[in-house]
């Protein structure tokens, strides 16, 4: 075991490197090591963090996450560091339910002012010269406007604030972790072994795995036969579609200067679904809206949903079932504008998710030494500045009472149904020339006739 000030973190997407960039600030001559199964700077990961570009916003519903989206944001905006890669260029929040009033309100209760505002359908699908005028609006009680919010270039924020980490004296080991090493009967985590062997070893061991972390966790139980490090339903791994188009001239002209085009729907209805300005490649992205899960053995006799097990997660593999996903987010968005448009560098994004929607960021109960800092459900990266703050908080006790419990290993976990983006379909069931059958695996949307279409 390594001494008090040694830090192994599993997982190098922003949870991970959040967590060394703070921990290697507060405590300079500490051993922190980041591990990940990719080298920071490879040109493919498999990291949800790893990505063209994610969406930075403080419109949240949850008071909590507004406020950390807020806290985040500022660092975005003011920190040499961070601000080269966030795009402040606005969000038009397309709301069927009262989420706008709802930010807004948590905007106002926060006492911060922001340019941001709930607009009727007829008024905002002039906006931007009406980019939107061709959207969805069905249902929808009115478009929220928050010119303060944006998208951050994820990828190129996440090499460099890695980069930065290793320039302040953090390791960065590239191996495959297949399980972790416990002592003293089971009781202590002491450091983790890697495919070709190796052990590394720290006072602390902290799980940043992402959408692997609950496979992590069963073979573990499995090598150390200790079951009660398991993840069980605290943590589900899905899958969700991205794509791109890119933009011709004409296009790229109307669109440069677009803002984060969000449609919400209400957890009966659906996922949000996202589509984001274009990069400097002149890609403009969406994500769909079939969130999967990926269930198989992983253990003998344990099913649980997990990446598939190639190198890559086989994340460029992505069937036609779910490319016509964007295709239908195209649609809902620009109508006619973008029916010519080639969809072009579909990928399967994987993530880990809690039923709540909140991440777990604590002490695992099973082992003393071993935390978790994971589960963006969907939603982690604008985090990524402060993240590690609190996990730091989190590692010496000090996290806020109500911070301790929202993220806490073990809590009540509310009832999937009411988390629209929760993982509802298999992804056996998405692949091409399998029909989806009418039940299980449709959930609850069987009754939203675009969505029996789509799938
Ligand atoms: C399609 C999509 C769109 C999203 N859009 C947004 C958005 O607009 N805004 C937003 O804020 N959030 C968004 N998110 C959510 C956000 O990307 C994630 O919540 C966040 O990036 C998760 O970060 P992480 O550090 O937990 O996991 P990851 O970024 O997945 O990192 C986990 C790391 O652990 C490593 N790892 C795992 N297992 C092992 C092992 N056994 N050995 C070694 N290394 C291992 C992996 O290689 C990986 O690098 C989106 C997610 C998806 C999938």
């Amino acid at each position: 075991m390594g001494s008090d000030k040694s830090y192994l973190i599993v997982g190098a997407g922003v949870f991970g490197v959040s967590t060394a960039y703070h921990l290697i600030q507060k405590y300079p001559h500490a051993s922190v090591t980041i591990v990940d199964r990719d080298a920071y700077d490879a040109d493919s990961r498999v990291a949800a963090s790893w990505d063209w570009n994610k969406v930075v916003r403080a419109d949240y519903d949850d008071i909590i996450y507004c406020q950390l989206g807020l806290e985040a944001q500022d660092v975005f905006e003011t920190d040499p560091l961070w601000k080269p890669y966030f795009h402040k260029t606005g969000i038009f929040w397309i709301c069927r339910s009262d989420y706008a009033q709802e930010v807004i309100d948590n905007y106002k209760k926060l006492g911060r002012k922001a340019d941001l505002k709930a607009l009727p359908i007829e008024e905002a699908r002039k906006l931007y010269g009406g980019l939107f005028e061709d959207a969805d609006y069905t249902d929808v009680k009115e478009v929220l406007v928050n010119k303060t919010s944006g998208w951050g270039a994820a990828g190129d924020c996440l090499r460099a604030v890695t980069k930065k980490c290793i320039d302040l004296g953090v390791k960065y080991v590239t191996a495959e972790v297949t399980s972790l090493l416990l002592d003293g009967g089971g009781r202590r985590c002491v450091g983790v072994r890697t495919s070709t062997g190796q052990s590394l070893r720290a006072a602390h061991v902290i799980l940043s795995t992402g959408a692997y972390t609950p496979k992590l966790l069963e073979l573990s139980a499995e090598g150390t036969g200790k079951p009660d490090l398991r993840a069980d339903d605290r943590i589900v791994a899905g899958g969700i579609t991205t794509g791109m188009t890119k933009l011709d001239d004409a296009s790229y002209g109307r669109f440069a200067n677009m803002p984060v085009g969000v449609q919400g729907y209400t957890p009966t209805a659906g996922p949000f679904i996202g589509s984001l300005p274009p990069t400097a490649d002149r890609e403009l992205k969406w994500w769909g809206q079939t969130i999967f899960k990926n269930t198989h053995e992983v253990v003998p006799g344990r099913y649980i949903s997990a990446p598939p097990a190639q190198r890559d997660y086989a994340q460029w593999d992505v069937s036609g079932r779910l490319k016509e996903d964007i295709n239908h987010a195209n649609t809902v968005f620009y109508g006619r504008k973008g029916a010519t448009w080639k969809m072009e560098k579909h990928r399967i994004c994987w993530d880990a998710f809690t039923s709540s929607g909140d991440f777990i960021i604590s002490p695992h109960a099973a082992a003393q030494g071993l935390y978790v800092a994971a589960c963006g459900s969907f939603h982690g990266f604008k985090f990524f500045p402060v993240l590690g703050k609190y996990v730091v908080q989190m590692l010496e006790g000090e996290l806020a009472p109500e911070l301790r419990e929202k993220w806490a290993w073990d809590r009540d976990r509310p009832d999937p149904a009411l988390f629209a983006d929760f993982p509802r379909f298999e992804m056996r069931d998405l692949i091409d020339g399998k029909e989806t059958t009418q039940g299980q695996s449709l959930g609850q949307w069987q009754g939203q006739p675009q969505l029996r279409a789509k799938l």
